[in-house]
């Protein structure tokens, strides 16, 4: 997978300065190949992997050449699994803390490809109490009626354009 419109643009926004990082619930890592450096994952990323009894940490490149289906630790042969979080599962994050932090001394929030219905995203968003709300998405979202500025489009359309 390449990153899209909405993933490069958010990469320019922060390096012009205008952008001070991006919390996401992809685990795909597209983020940061796009050129973003303040990237938190709250579930997670495929991109570091880890065994489920040693800890050992492997990347992802160690999973997709990988000729067993499951891959194994090299140490203890247990399986290697994504560092990501499955549903369900409350792993204490440090990603979340940063996330978190960056909500609460935002001044501007912008919140886009996401419903907003279940899980951490929506946490963080209710948690937010800067000046500005933008909402980028095609269907109505649960802080639509809080938001200062409503785009009702995909989110690569919009930041495409800035
Ligand atoms: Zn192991």
């Amino acid at each position: 997978m390449e990153p899209n419109a909405a993933h490069y643009a958010l990469a320019r926004m922060e390096a012009e300065g205008r952008l001070e990082g991006v919390i996401t619930q992809n685990i795909d890592g597209l983020h940061q190949k796009a050129g973003s450096v303040n990237v938190q994952e709250i579930h997670g990323t495929t991109l570091r992997n880890h065994c489920v009894f040693c800890r050992k940490e492997y990347d992802a490149d160690y999973i997709f050449d990988s000729p067993d289906p499951v891959p194994k630790c090299t140490e203890c042969g247990e399986m290697v699994r994504p560092d990501v979080t499955l549903y369900g599962e409350m792993l204490p994050s440090p990603a979340y803390d940063n996330a978190l932090d960056l909500v609460n001394r935002a001044d501007c929030l912008i919140i886009g490809g996401t419903s907003l219905e279940v899980g951490s995203a929506a946490q963080l968003a209710h948690k937010f109490h800067g000046n500005y709300l933008v909402i980028i998405n095609k269907g109505k979202t649960r802080l639509t009626g809080k938001a200062d500025l409503v785009f009702r489009d995909s989110i690569g359309k919009v930041l495409g354009e800035l």
